[in-house]
């Protein structure tokens, strides 16, 4: 029944030239490659196997459905397929779990993959309750499943804020739901996420569970750390060491407006000084005033 239903799903999902593509089949998905490409189905298929299981887990996806994968290896193709979008490597849909990835960017193919399939797996883990889960806690946990932190790094782990800017949870939703600059909304919502699993191992999971049973966002937050989503960015706000806004004020254009105003103010002074002192020559003294004739003719007073 349900390879019926990716049946279907495929050929609503196939796109108008879909007779230049040859799919493979690995377990758990099937990778969809241009006609001839047998490598790039080799690769990709090599790092969906591997990849599947652990995302799975760590999302409480007992039974992962089958997913395809359709892999590029023409970025002007996947752009026309997947959205104009700047820097877009990889696009999962919902609720198909439809995935396509950009593989001509090299080294991060895994990365790409690894995020757009937490997103597909997020879809199945919620079904219907999707919608309760925040687009930035969305994809707080693709880039944090995507590119796990280290655990001997995760005491430090709200150190990745971009350019020592931090949005709210409002923000961070603002940025994702528009598709603007989204640099410091994805780094700041991994964080978040791997500061929660690091204060609060298996939150993420847990979170997932309750949502799965119908909680709201907040509810499924307190009952599995005690905090409100507010407090939760709070916490990591707060862990966030001052060292990092210096460091990044220092590099920053702005650090630099005092000095030159500083500098402008000095210059403006002594110019207005020199300016002054040049007056001073020019205008006649005292002393000039005064007619030396004047000492001459004064009466000598003579001792004989
Ligand atoms: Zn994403």
């Amino acid at each position: 029944m349900r390879w019926i239903l990716l049946i279907c799903l495929l050929l609503c999902s196939l796109p108008v030239w879909a007779d230049t593509w040859t799919h493979y089949t690995v377990p758990g998905a099937v990778i969809f490659v241009p006609a001839g490409d047998e490598a790039l189905a080799r690769y990709v298929g090599g790092l969906t196997v591997q990849e599947i299981p652990r995302i799975a887990a760590a999302l409480g996806v007992t039974t992962p459905h089958p997913l395809p994968i359709y892999a590029y290896n023409d970025r002007v193709a996947f752009l026309r397929d997947a959205g104009a979008t700047p820097m877009l490597e990889g696009v999962s849909y919902h609720p198909s779990g439809l995935i396509r990835i950009d593989a001509t960017q090299g080294g991060s193919i895994r990365t790409t993959l690894a995020h757009e399939l937490t997103h597909s797996f997020l879809a199945q883990r919620l079904g219907s309750h999707l919608g309760e889960l925040p687009l930035w806690l969305n994809e707080g946990i693709a880039g944090h499943l995507a590119d796990p932190i280290p655990d001997e790094e995760l005491p430090d782990v709200s150190f990745p804020v971009f350019r020592g800017r931090v949005l709210t949870l409002e923000e961070m939703d603002q940025a994702f739901r528009t598709r603007g600059d989204t640099t410091a909304a994805y780094i700041e919502s991994r964080s978040l996420v791997a500061w929660l699993e690091h204060h609060h191992p298996g939150s993420i999971r847990r979170i997932l569970a309750f949502l799965a049973e119908g909680a709201s966002f907040d509810d499924a937050v307190y009952e599995t750390s005690g905090l409100t989503p507010e407090a939760w960015w709070e916490r990591w706000q707060r862990s966030i060491p001052n060292w990092i806004f210096w460091l990044t004020l220092l590099s920053s254009p702005v650090i630099y407006v005092p000095f030159a105003l500083l500098l402008a103010i000095v210059a403006i002074l002594r110019h207005r000084r020199r300016h002054a002192d040049e007056e001073d020559e020019d205008e006649p003294t005292d002393e000039t005033m005064d007619d030396p004739s004047s000492r001459l003719d004064r009466p000598c007073e003579r001792i004989d």
